[in-house]
Parts: C-alpha cells; structure tokens; sequence
C-alpha cells in the first residue's frame, strides 16, 4: 500500500500491513524485496527527461524500491510530509543541520544525548553556528534566548538521561508566534511515535536514532528524519541526496521488518517498566528512580558509588552496554560512557553523576529482571 492508502488506518495496521501489496514487486511478496542493485537500466533518453515525473530509479544513493516502502512507512507513522532513513542517527542529526550557515543560532535543550553535545561543539568551534541552551522549564525563559539569527529550536523529550519532558506544544506555539520560519526540531527516539507525534503538536521535524527502539533488536545501525511541509521536504531530499548517508537496502529491510513490530514493543516495555520501578523505588540502596511513567528508559541513582562495579559484574541477565530500546536490557553509566565527552561541572549540574545508572528495560521477564536487579544489588 502507498502512503495515501496507508494513512486511513490505525497505527498497529499501518505498520503490520508496510510493503504488503507494494508497486516495485510484480511477484505479489507479501515481504518487501530487499533489492540490492546499485543502480537502474534506462528505457530511453525520453525515460531519464521525464525522471522527476515518473520517479523511477537510476542510482541507489538516490532511492531504492525497498528503501522507498520503509521512508513511505515512516512518513505515514509520524504523520510528517517525507522521511529520509539514514545510516545513523547521528546522520539523521545532521541532515537538518546541513541547512543551517555560520552565523545562524540555535535553542537546544541543556540535557540531550552525549553525541549530540559532541556535534553541537563542534558546529560552534568549527562552524561558527552559535547555540544557546535551555532548561526545558519556563517557556518566557526560551522566548528570552530567540535572536533576530535564531534558526531552530532542538529539543528531545523525555531527554537523556535525566528523564525531563518537555511541553512540544507550547514550545512550537511560542516560537512560531514569535518568527513562523524558526524550524522547530523534536528527537523522537525515547518515546517514539507510538507514545509522541511531535509534528501534530506543531514540530517541524523529527528525528531518530533507529538503532533504538524503531529497530528494537540491538542488531542495526540507522537514522530517520521527518519533515512536515513540502518546501522543506525538498530542501533535506536535496542535501540528503547530494551528502549521501542514505541506509542501504538490507538494511531498510530489516528495519521496516522491525517496524512491524513496534506498537507491542512499546507496550510491553511499558509494561516491564512500570515493574522494575516499583522494585527500585523500595530497594533500600537506590536513592531515587526518574521515570516519565511510559517507555522502556529508567534512570537511577544508587546511593554508593562502590557498589557499582559489583553490581555490573553480578547482573546475569541484564547486560552493561551502551544503546538502548532493543529487546535485551542494557545498562549504562552516562556518566562515563554516553556523556563522558561533556565538562564534567556541566555533568554535575545536569546531575549526570557517577552513581547515575540509565536501565533500558527489555523484553525478557518483569520477574527475571527484577530478580536479576535484587541480587545485583545484594
Ligand atoms: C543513540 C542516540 C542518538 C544517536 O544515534 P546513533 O544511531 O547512535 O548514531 C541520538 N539521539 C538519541 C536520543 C540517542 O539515544
């Protein structure tokens, strides 16, 4: 199904039935083909003037047929005019950037993933894009940072690590109100589009690092960008063709395949959460637990440093290692992993300490991962 005829139906539909009765498979798959040629036969010199039109494919940086069925997918499940999959999220963090010059400036919230920071640096030092930061609290204290160069609003929520959400509709109203062009821009790989549509709270773009919970498998590298509107859609096809970070075909594939799948992931990390939480809140060595109340993503503090690396060694289920939103639970320490590339008196004063852990619930047992925690901790 194309995007148009998708868009009537709920969102587990949308996704269960992506790439079912596609127009580039003649053989009537009901799994899209994973196509991996690298490039496409011409029919005549009529075929590549008529290109725009017809969209047919020439060149795989371009489009490829699989890659199509997983950006339409996309597109329609945050309901956004285009989406571009990318190698990474990084990739994906870029390609609205790469609209932006020297001189621009732009609103991010203090508290966001450790790689974004090290991009953002490096856009001022090398770059000359300046930025300001927000506390995600006051929105007349966001309105106060917008300058006559502001060109965006970066913001994720809940952010990483310390679980502060952030009110996208009251952000996108006051900017817009302020200067309609101000890009409004939402990383969406916490919640995802199952639990947060930022585009219809008025966001421009969204963004993900697919390697989370849009994959869910801990088994692939990839990145998306959501565009609503045309003319911008136009302007990012424009530089995610020419700079070239597109997700191959196989790749794609196991991405839409992982799509599939997405609304009872959600759910059941949900559900495993809210769980694990409640044994946190009353284990005696755990100071305070953040959770936003949805999602598969716990942040704690344990009151003793020296603990931790017992702790780590003893898990038996639960694996210490970086990423997050796949089926098998991970565990972090921002602190030294993620964030260790921020000044660490900027850490403290996020409260990014040495005994914040960051849990990402998988899909095993409540019971097993609770249990698992409970003699961790021991
Ligand atoms: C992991 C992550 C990224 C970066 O994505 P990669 O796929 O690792 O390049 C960006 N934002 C958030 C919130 C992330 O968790």
């Amino acid at each position: 199904m194309d995007k148009k005829e998708l868009e009537q139906y709920e969102v587990e539909t949308i996704l269960a039935q992506a790439g079912n009765r596609n127009n580039g498979d003649s053989h009537g798959s009901i799994s899209t083909p994973i196509y991996l040629a690298s490039n496409y036969r011409h029919k005549d010199l009529e075929d590549i003037r008529n290109f725009d039109e017809h969209k047919q494919y020439s060149y795989s940086r371009l489009e490829t047929p699989t890659r199509k069925v997983l950006s339409e997918t996309l597109a329609t499940l945050e309901h956004g005019t285009q989406a571009f999959a990318l190698s990474s999220g990084m990739a994906a963090i870029q390609l609205p950037f790469s609209l932006f010059k020297s001189g621009d400036h732009i609103v991010t919230l203090d508290d966001l993933y450790g790689g974004t920071f090290r991009y953002f640096d490096q856009l001022d030092e090398q770059y000359g894009i300046r930025f300001s930061k927000w506390n995600g609290k006051k929105i007349e204290e966001l309105h106060d940072l917008l300058q006559p160069e502001t060109r965006a609003v970066w913001i994720e929520t809940p952010s990483n690590p310390t679980m502060k959400e952030v009110d996208i509709a009251a952000v996108a109203d006051m900017v817009h109100a302020v200067d309609p062009k101000i890009l409004v821009m939402v990383d969406n790989t916490f919640y995802t589009p199952i639990y947060q549509l930022p585009l219809t709270q008025g966001a421009n773009i969204v963004v993900h690092s697919a390697t989370k919970y849009l994959s869910g498998h801990n088994d692939l590298l990839g990145g998306v960008v959501v565009a609503r509107g045309e003319k911008l859609s136009e302007k990012l096809a424009f530089n995610y063709k020419t700079t070239g970070a597109t997700l191959a075909s196989f790749d794609s594939w196991l991405l839409l395949r992982s799509l599939k799948t997405l609304p009872l992931r959600m759910r059941e990390h949900t559900a495993n959460a809210q769980k694990v939480v409640a044994y946190l809140k009353q284990e005696a060595k755990v100071e305070k637990v953040m959770y936003p109340g949805k999602g598969g993503m716990i942040s704690f503090y344990v009151r003793d440093e020296k603990i931790i690396d017992k702790m780590f060694k003893s898990l038996k289920v639960i694996s210490f290692a970086e990423s997050l939103g796949g089926v098998e639970s991970l565990l972090t320490i921002p602190y030294i992993q993620t964030h260790r590339d921020m000044e660490e008196s900027e850490r403290l004063r996020l409260g990014i300490t040495p005994t914040l852990l960051r849990l990402s619930v998988g899909l095993e047992n409540a019971i097993d991962l609770v249990s698992d925690l409970k003699q961790a901790l021991a």
